[in-house]
């Protein structure tokens, strides 16, 4: 099916078109720079954002596909996770559009979507059931075992605080980097020594590994990194930007990894999927596919451009429901912030 999905869950207005699991256009438009400057996305400013780029997204959409609105099978729209007024703006929309083509309208999970973006990635074999995914982004850390993409998600954990993209950002600001935080910490610890400083690893001592084996935990690392450069100042030292950088990525990167694998250890699954936007990290995905070869868990790395948030995923999602036989959603949905990963599609069942 011929689908055109609608992503405005955080500060991407996302438009993208797919065939079925082939990719013919993904554009985004972000919002970034205007929240830079309050260092951290502003709902309002979001919502208004997606509002004027979402008509000229479709339309270049359209173009780079080179298709009419009027082939399109069905719409897809993104009803969760994420921020309530900015998911309305793209619920408005899609609405509309379905209604006016008199096409169905698939309501769908944003998470689920940044599994179905390894679909699209025509490079790599095909997606294998069961796999256990690490979504990684500004506002998710999630670890999840995939049985099937259209039926079966679970939720094995996820932060209890901070999101891993958070937490780069928040220590990028301690450390007087711009936003957003991750790539600048990226930059910074290129030059700096991992081992440098042990910063703690969250939620990994023994105790806390009974109740949450795969939960993550990121604000005490945040605390820890800010006490230890008032510890530095106060002393009159300079604080070795780099060398802080470079050991708080290693603390962020060695749980989320040694987590992951714990998960497919656990439940005999050699397949780990990575997804969102902190994949871009150079040392996360380096320490995921050492330690993976290790562990004889093969690796499944999308290109950057389908792991941050976009709309050929949530088309993509849409399109692998309908190839399943799934009933569009009804009218009567609307935005839900803290959708839960395991409902996959919203109000199934329109007529
Ligand atoms: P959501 O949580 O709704 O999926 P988001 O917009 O917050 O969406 P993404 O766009 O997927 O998340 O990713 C943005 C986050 O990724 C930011 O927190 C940013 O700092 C982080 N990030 C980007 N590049 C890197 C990097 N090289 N290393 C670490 N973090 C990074
Ligand atoms: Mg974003
Ligand atoms: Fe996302």
């Amino acid at each position: 099916p011929l689908v055109l999905g609608i992503e405005t869950s955080c500060d991407e207005t996302g438009i993208g078109i797919v065939r079925g699991r082939r990719l013919l256009s993904n554009t985004i438009a972000s919002s970034m720079d205007e929240h830079a400057r309050y260092g951290g996305v502003v709902p309002e400013v979001a919502a208004r954002a997606h509002l004027e780029a979402l008509q000229p997204a479709i339309e270049q959409a359209l173009a780079e596909a080179q298709i009419d609105l009027h082939d399109l099978d069905a719409v897809a729209v993104t009803s969760g996770p994420g921020l309530a007024g900015a998911l309305m703006v793209g619920i408005g929309a899609a609405k509309g559009l379905a209604v006016s083509l008199g096409k169905p309208l698939y309501a769908v999970n944003h998470l689920v979507g940044h599994i179905a973006a390894d679909l699209l990635d025509a490079s790599a074999p095909p997606l294998e059931y069961p796999t256990i995914a690490l979504l990684v982004s500004g506002g998710h850390t999630s670890l999840l075992h995939v049985r099937d993409l259209t039926t079966d998600v679970e939720l094995l954990g996820e932060t209890v605080d901070d999101a891993a993209g958070e937490a780069f950002d928040k220590v990028a600001r301690i450390l007087g980097l711009p936003y957003p935080g991750g790539p600048e910490i990226d930059r910074a610890a290129a030059d700096g020594d991992p081992r440098a400083i042990r910063f703690p690893r969250g939620l990994s001592r023994a105790s806390d590994l009974e109740k949450h084996r795969y939960d993550f935990s990121f604000s005490g690392l945040k605390t820890a990194v800010a006490r230890w450069i008032e510890r530095a100042e106060a002393n009159g030292e300079t604080v070795p930007v780099a060398d802080v950088a470079a050991s708080f990525r290693e603390a962020v990167v060695d749980v989320l990894v040694t987590k992951a694998l714990n998960a497919c250890a656990d439940l005999g699954v050699p397949r780990l999927l990575l997804g969102g936007g902190v994949i871009a990290n150079r040392r996360l995905r380096e320490v995921a596919l050492e330690r993976a070869a290790e562990a004889g868990v093969t690796v499944r790395i999308p290109p950057l451009s389908l792991c941050t948030d976009n709309g050929a995923m949530i088309a993509g999602l849409a399109a692998e429901l309908i190839a399943a036989g799934r009933a569009p959603s009804t009218l009567g949905f609307g935005a839900d912030s803290t959708l839960p990963v395991t409902q996959i599609q919203v109000d199934e069942g329109a007529p």
